[in-house]
């Protein structure tokens, strides 16, 4: 846990793109010890690595420590699912930051994306989502839907 969050801190100092904004830290679980974030209209649940209050809105920012030149579907998601979290908890959200190892990428809060995280919320509500591949608690710590889903690890 402790190398994690050493190499979240460094990730954090080294990326650019995010380290751009202009604005006030309002939520960062870096350290971990932020409480998640609850959606109650769609029982979507979360923790951002970190959220910045900007002049036209919210910000969450996703530190990753893999390496990806292209943003990862899941972690299009995963961000998705902050939107509609941050949303309901605190106000607009225009975009939000994947950040890896070796790229950044500013991805849009839209209808398009937050219709795509809600019927995957609904699949696993509804226990027709794909079953679970992976014997990883961690993954369904930091998965969205875990409130929904029957086959969660945590
Ligand atoms: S909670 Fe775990 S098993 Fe369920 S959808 Fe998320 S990652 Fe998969």
């Amino acid at each position: 846990m402790l190398l994690f969050i050493l190499l979240k801190i460094k990730l954090r100092k080294s990326l650019k793109k995010s380290g751009s904004l202009k604005g006030e830290i309002i939520y960062d679980d870096l350290s971990g010890r932020e409480k998640p974030l609850l959606s109650r209209e769609f029982m979507i649940t979360g923790k951002p690595d970190r959220i910045m209050k900007v002049k036209n809105g919210f910000i969450p920012i996703e530190y990753k420590s893999s390496s990806h030149d292209r943003p990862e579907k899941g972690h299009i998601l995963q961000l998705g699912a902050y939107f509609i979290l941050i949303e309901e908890n605190y106000g607009d959200v225009p975009f939000g930051y994947l950040e890896y190892r070796n790229k950044s990428f500013r991805i849009k809060n839209d209808d398009n994306l937050k219709r795509t995280v809600i019927e995957k919320a609904m699949e696993v509500r509804d226990n027709s989502y794909p079953h679970r591949n992976h014997n990883s608690p961690g993954k369904c710590a930091k998965c969205p839907f875990r409130e929904v889903c029957e086959m969660s690890l945590v």
